[in-house]
């Protein structure tokens, strides 16, 4: 490694284990050594440290021995006359650099200095657990961590926007000369935050912890690493975790000692001055530390030093199409014209016809479109109606196909999307309209994305946008008859009305020992999968992630056991998990991976389970936080007493009917309880317990042990009189 860079990330070290210590013993002195420090909503303590050094610093006393190793990585600035290799000095330091940036950060944090304004700060692990399914499934490919700032405010959104394009999600942060890219994006109104894949952490460096150490809780999240095993973390982020550095505009000290602690973690840095390259490979998959000068060729030459697998989708549409604009909001000021919600009669229906039916490509306008706006109106009625035609199609994949129309309008620029149905609303931006977005782009959106993502299934393609309310109201029943027929179809579906469950495996590019069995009546933890999807996932691609398996043998019908099922678990989760009942949570419980909607976990006081959803960021009777219970629920491991489940399952028959099933229920958050509404309460009067909604407590009823017992005796909820949990 060259000296120059060697001897800069050290000084840089120094520099930060000087200003850690400083504060650290200035913080010691003012408040006291058993002051309480830490980042929100996190079960890792400072994750850095807990990782790597298995370190649970909760008071700042604890944090001493952290910066007492960080010091003790330390080396001394190379001499000018002898020369050595310098790599291991210099990747120490770059440890030493990150363990004294966590403390900084949390310092501040400590002070109320944190996050900085207009800024994400410390990223929550609810937040790095909804993103799981994008980063498996190949959505999110990477992670771009931008320090500094362009050469100019067109240069930055340049940028910003090819690596949008490309899905990669950004981190954008630091500055130069005393400019960020923070402010040059907001100087050019570029919506930010997690929905648009831009989040700002800081304007400084050493705020550039903040990707880092929520990349190395992926490793303890998704992999089932356990804190301390540093060697096996760092392996897991380099290989797993698709993250670069993007460095614009000069190199100091703080910058080259960062940099140095994100190669340790395999992920490489490309700046675009003159700086001396690093190109051996081995810590980093590729070159460590390349320079670009050309902010043309910026872009691809970061994906090509990480080997960030990109699939861009090129549709010839007038605005910019990628996966990275499906979060976008178009507000009331920025609207052209608007279909559904309150403005008025909208759907989409997605149906099959013969294959001599469909003219593929063929998009057919039947009304004005959005350049014939009635005087002073900003909305029209819509029926969008796909029609498609395959050898493979079938019926049942209608519904699964028709919801994917959500996320295609939505990854198109200018655009939004919500709801599905009936029950659609689009919008569309005065900037897309100015760019030449037409209603017919919708046609050509629907029906590149439909082949490209359902080739196995789809041959033809075709679509009929209608605006003319008398068109709209006529065709509306009979895409109304589909829905219930539809909603039928999969009600109706048992587990015992099948041979087959579907796996999937989606999950193990993350957590390698991780399966999800997905059955009629239980749809995978994450909530995106349900055995309707994971049988035409596995007719789109016979060699993917969900596979048929024959249940087989009964092996215990209470527990939900069969033998071809257990087998599979064995093979396919690399011989860690022997068997899985695939109805208990006490008895070999599927394992989690870590991107669940809920967590159920038991109270034994209680007599019962509660079940806590990602959103709800208070206590739980049980002493513990859903970030907190989420620690030692995932990593693909099987938790008796705790399970990752989707939401749905929650008013499925077969919810933990091995022991009681719904009854057992006795606490969840309100908001949870009104996202299942009437579904929970069908579930209830199924299960034989009508009032059960009601006798369920929640966070307004109690957040303690106490308060949940006196509540459940009161309402005399039936789960006191089932058989002992224990
Ligand atoms: S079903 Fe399970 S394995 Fe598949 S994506 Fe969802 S959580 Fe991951």
């Amino acid at each position: 490694m060259s000296k120059i860079v060697a001897a800069a990330a050290i000084r840089g070290a120094q520099e930060l284990h000087k200003q850690a210590s400083d504060a650290l013993n200035k913080a010691i002195k003012e408040k006291g050594p058993d002051t309480k420090i830490g980042f929100p909503e996190t079960a890792f303590y400072l994750p850095m440290a807990n990782a790597l050094l298995g370190a649970q610093v909760e008071t700042l006393k604890e944090a001493l021995p952290i910066l007492e190793h960080a010091k003790s990585l330390l080396p001394q600035v190379p001499s000018e006359r002898v020369w050595l290799p310098y790599l291991g000095d210099a990747l120490n330091a770059g440890m030493s650099a990150l363990f004294s940036e966590e403390i900084i950060v949390a310092l501040r944090y400590l002070n109320g200095q944190e996050p900085q304004k207009d800024c994400n700060g410390f990223f929550t692990d609810t937040i790095m657990r909804s993103l799981g399914i994008q980063l498996v499934d190949g959505r999110m490919p990477g992670f771009a961590a931008i320090l500094g700032a362009a050469p100019d405010n067109q240069t930055a959104v340049k940028i910003i926007r090819e690596l949008q394009e490309r899905n990669i999600l950004i981190f954008v942060g630091s500055q130069a000369k005393g400019r960020s890219i923070i402010d040059q994006l907001l100087e050019e109104n570029v919506q930010m935050g997690w929905d648009n894949y831009i989040v700002p952490y800081g304007r400084d460096t050493i705020s550039g912890i903040y990707p880092l150490n929520w990349a190395i809780r992926s490793a303890l999240t998704f992999g089932g690493i356990k804190p301390g095993q540093a060697q096996r973390c760092l392996m897991y982020t380099k290989e797993r975790v698709f993250a670069f550095g993007l460095v614009l505009g000069e190199l100091d000290d703080i910058k080259y000692a960062t940099g140095a602690g994100a190669i340790n973690m395999g992920f490489p840095i490309i700046a675009d001055s003159e700086i001396p390259e690093v190109k051996p490979s081995g810590i980093t998959a590729y070159e460590a530390l390349v320079k670009e000068l050309d902010y043309k060729k910026i872009v691809p030459r970061c994906i090509e030093v990480r080997g960030v697998k990109v699939k861009v989708t090129k549709i010839d549409i007038p605005v910019a199409y990628a996966a990275a604009f499906e979060g976008e909001r178009v507000r009331k000021e920025q609207l052209h014209v608007e279909f559904g919600g309150k403005a008025g009669l909208s759907f989409e229906y997605l149906t099959t016809k013969k294959l001599d039916e469909v003219q593929d490509g063929q998009t057919e306008l039947i009304g004005p479109d959005i350049d014939q706006l009635e005087k002073d109106k900003k909305s029209m009625p819509l029926a969008i109606i796909i029609e498609v035609a395959g050898r493979k199609m079938q019926k049942d994949f209608e519904p699964i196909l028709e919801r994917q129309v959500h996320r295609f309008i939505n990854y198109a620029m200018g655009l939004m999307h919500i709801g599905q149905r009936d029950m659609n609303w689009i919008r569309i931006s005065n900037d897309a309209y100015n760019k030449g977005f037409r209603l017919k782009h919708l046609g050509v959106i629907l029906h590149a994305m439909l082949h490209d993502e359902y080739n196995a299934i789809v041959d033809k393609v075709q679509v009929k946008i209608y605006t003319k309310l008398a068109d709209v109201e006529k065709l509306l029943p009979q895409a109304k008859k589909a829905f219930d027929e539809r909603d039928e179809r999969l009600s109706g579906m048992t587990d015992e009305s099948v041979d087959t469950f579907y796996s999937c495996t989606l999950c193990q590019s993350f957590a390698p020992n991780h399966v999800c069995m997905i059955t009629p009546e239980r749809l995978g933890l994450c909530g995106a999968y349900s055995w309707l999807d994971g049988k035409a996932s596995y007719e789109i691609t016979p060699t993917g992630p969900n596979q048929p398996v024959l249940k087989g043998e009964l092996q215990d019908a209470r527990l939900g056991q069969w033998k071809n099922i257990n087998d599979f678990f064995y093979q396919k989760s690399n011989k860690h998990i022997e068997k899985v009942s695939m109805y208990s949570l006490m008895e070999s419980p599927q394992s989690s991976c870590g991107c669940f909607e809920c967590i159920a976990a038991i109270i034994p006081e209680a007599n019962g389970i509660m079940i806590v959803h990602r959103d709800y960021a208070g206590m739980t009777p049980c002493g513990m936080s859903f970030t907190t219970l989420a620690g030692s629920v995932g990593g693909g491991v099987q938790t008796p007493g705790f399970l990752g489940i989707g939401k749905l399952y929650i008013v499925s028959k077969k919810f933990i009917s091995a022991e009681g099933g719904l009854k057992r229920v006795v606490w969840m958050p309100q908001e949870l309880k009104e996202l299942l509404g009437e579904k929970l309460k069908k579930a209830a009067q199924e299960a034989g317990a009508p009032e059960l909604a009601e006798q369920i407590a929640d966070e307004s009823k109690a957040t303690t042990q106490e308060e949940l017992i006196n509540f459940l005796n009161k309402v005399k909820h039936p789960a006191l009189d089932l058989p002992s949990l224990l």
